[in-house]
């Protein structure tokens, strides 16, 4: 570390660190989140088209604008919420750039912010290199609930966002209904603003509803909602996403976006933008994921390891606390050096590194894929 440092205690993600260990042994990677099979080859296509076609200069700094309109009527329809693409949707680089873009633009030394936790790992230092104070709040496996009484109590004057997730990562909780009320009531009259990460959006099981800021005109207006492309055409290594705001907000977001990527890669958006006019695309997302979640479920459930619920995301959580008490960070190496399946250690998502003795495992796989690593894990 060099003096000085900007992120003395930040280390390199555990999702580099798993994915890495799982390549360097040859397992079965089910720790870092992301599909081992193809995106639909009309995409690609669409995008390899658009190439040729000669789109492979800057895009417009906040997106290409027929992308930008195809996002706002789906948005609309899926959520009734009315966005300005000129002046309230931005391109992103992925869900991650948004969310560090949206906490730069808005968070001022001193001000505090929200975070419920386990927490995805990009937020907290994010906050901490605008200067910024994280005020966390650690929820309870197995249900994570949010504890709104706790949320309350942490509110102050210095207050200036709250940070959900939903469809959660790592626990695949989704919020609902009385979350919702609860958040409106608390935020009411408070100059709080919402960051809202909303990358597993359409990976929400037994039929349940999304409940997207984008749904409440009174949180709406708040809020920054984060989306991701990856997650939406199982290609997350394209680092293609969007984000939402009212216009002020986005004008502030706009003003960090632009030195940040400038603009996204062209032909992708110009690809994407014909892709998502077809509804099905993400119509079908929910049963695609649930068949999967429910197949990995049924053959974790032959394995010593204790299912928590899923409700959302494509991870299923782990706990492992009746087996050994190893540290999970130690247990997620043991197994993928002794029996070759990787996973994530959930005590990566606390700042105080808090030990459920709970792993995640990634379920966007093919179906062999995940027969391979239960069979694997029938061994513990
Ligand atoms: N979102 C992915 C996960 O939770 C990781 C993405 C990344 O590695 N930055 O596994």
């Amino acid at each position: 570390m060099i003096p000085g440092s900007k992120l003395p205690q930040t280390g390199t993600t555990i999702f580099t660190v798993m994915s890495a260990l799982a390549a360097e042994l040859g397992a079965i990677n089910l720790s870092q989140g992301f599909p081992d099979y193809d995106a639909d080859p009309r995409l690609t296509a669409l995008v390899n088209d658009a190439m040729q076609k000669g789109y492979n200069q800057y895009a417009p700094m906040a997106g290409w604008m027929p992308l930008r309109e195809q996002i706002a009527q789906k948005v609309e329809k899926l959520y009734g919420a009315v966005y300005n693409p000129d002046t309230e949707i931005t391109v992103t680089a992925g869900g991650t750039q948004a969310i560090f873009t949206a906490i730069a633009a808005t968070i001022n030394p001193n001000d505090e912010v929200i975070v419920f936790e386990p927490a995805y790992d990009c937020y907290a230092p994010a906050i901490k290199l605008m200067g910024g104070t994280v005020k966390s709040l650690e929820l309870e496996p197995p249900d994570y609930r949010i504890a709104w009484d706790m949320v309350k109590r942490l509110i102050s004057n210095r207050t200036r966002m709250i940070i959900l997730n939903s469809p959660h990562n790592p626990t695949a909780t989704i919020l609902r209904q009385e979350d919702i009320d609860e958040l409106a009531a608390l935020v009411k009259n408070r100059d709080i603003l919402i960051l809202s990460d909303e990358v597993y959006e359409h990976l929400v099981f037994d039929g349940e509803v999304h409940q997207s800021m984008a749904r409440y005109p009174e949180l709406q207006e708040r809020s920054f909602i984060v989306a991701s492309f990856g997650k939406l055409f199982h290609t997350t290594g394209w680092k293609m996403g969007y984000c939402l705001a009212p216009a002020a907000l986005m004008a502030e977001f706009r003003k960090i976006h632009q030195y940040i990527v400038f603009s996204v890669n062209t032909p992708m958006q110009v690809g994407i933008t014909e892709y998502l006019k077809d509804e099905s695309v993400y119509n079908t997302l929910p049963d695609f994921f649930q068949r999967k979640r429910d197949f990995f479920r049924d053959g974790l459930s032959q394995t010593r390891l204790e299912l928590l619920p899923c409700s959302g995301s494509y991870f299923q959580s782990v706990s492992y606390k009746h087996i050994t008490d190893i540290k999970d960070c130690d247990y997620a190496i043991q197994i993928t050096r002794e029996h070759g399946v990787a996973s994530i250690p959930v005590s990566a998502f606390y700042s105080k590194g808090t030990d459920h003795k709970i792993l995640r495992f990634c379920f966007a796989k093919k179906q062999e894929t995940l027969e391979k690593a239960v069979e694997r894990l029938m061994k513990l």
